[in-house]
């Protein structure tokens, strides 16, 4: 934090020579509060450490979705957020929470080009208005070591890691743990975890082999499990159809919520950046149930 010390004395005496106002005989005292003068960041440097630490350019992403810098403010931070979805919502929150860059899983930006009106329109307009900056990472917040939900999410579980799966683009997005657990002592843990509730599809064996983890949508992950030698997926959601993927295949499911499962990453870079520069952070909660 900032610390400003005045050394009044030598101002006391030239102000007692100068002055023409009086300068009591106890002096001056010149006082800084420090919360009237915020730390302030670097937005610059703030993305280059973020942009270095998810290792943006050495993870592909989906077309359309664009990791970085999505929104800029102008220029500085006082107060960094996490939010798992860049909507008006999200938006309004973190400004009302002080906050001018906000981090976010799910960006601005996903389809081929388009017009930017209505609910696009109002949201570009209220970052310009208040001064928001907005950060994306998507897959590289899912699959990093680290600080990606996945890693993460297995940490909170303590479970071990084996090894990942799920490449795209010459990276692999999904986690595999390491089983040999209790069906019922997995589901105790997530749901201590996860207070809103989670979906349990138990189709497998009671005390898996080798468990999968994969934030967000696992549905598109179902097909691969048997491969990797897992009859365990934890996930945030899945398909109506994947309840008969499941029986067929015989496997467990948890459905944790795509939110909820997505909260891990956005929150350990938003902490990291605030530590690293020194600002104040806050998670950004909506009620997003799914
Ligand atoms: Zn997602």
């Amino acid at each position: 934090m900032i610390s400003w010390d005045v050394k009044t004395q030598s101002l006391n005496t030239e102000l007692a020579q100068h002055s023409q106002w009086p300068v009591p005989a106890s002096g001056l005292t010149l006082q800084c509060p420090e919360e009237n003068f915020p730390v302030v960041a670097a937005l610059s440097d703030i993305i280059r450490y973020c942009n270095d630490r998810i290792q943006l350019t050495q993870v592909p992403d989906y077309q359309g979705a664009e990791n970085g810098l999505q929104f800029e403010n102008n220029g500085t931070v006082t107060k960094v957020g996490a939010a798992v979805d860049a909507g008006l919502v999200p938006f309004q929150k973190a400004v009302d929470a002080g906050v001018d860059l906000l981090i976010v899983h799910h960006g601005l930006f996903w389809d081929p080009a388009y017009p930017i009106t209505e609910t696009r329109y109002q949201k570009y307009k209220f970052c310009i208005e208040n001064n928001l900056a907005v950060y994306s990472a998507h897959l590289p917040l899912d699959c990093h070591r680290e600080i990606g939900n996945n890693a993460l999410l297995a940490k909170e579980l303590q479970l071990k890691t084996l090894n990942w799966f799920l490449e795209f683009e010459g990276n692999h997005i999904g986690l595999i743990a390491e089983g040999g657990i209790d069906r019922n002592e997995i589901k105790q843990r997530l749901s201590d975890l996860f207070s809103d509730g989670i979906t349990s599809i138990e189709k497998g064996s009671n005390c898996p082999q080798k468990i999968a983890v994969v934030s967000g949508s696992g549905a598109s992950a179902i097909s691969h499990l048997s491969d990797a030698g897992v009859d365990t997926l934890i996930t945030g959601e899945v398909k109506q159809n994947s309840f008969n993927q499941a029986e067929e295949a015989g496997l467990n499911l948890y459905l944790c919520g795509h939110y909820a499962t997505e909260t891990f990453g956005v929150a350990a870079l938003a902490g990291e950046v605030a530590g690293k520069f020194d600002l104040e952070w806050e998670f950004i909660k909506t009620d997003c149930p799914l």
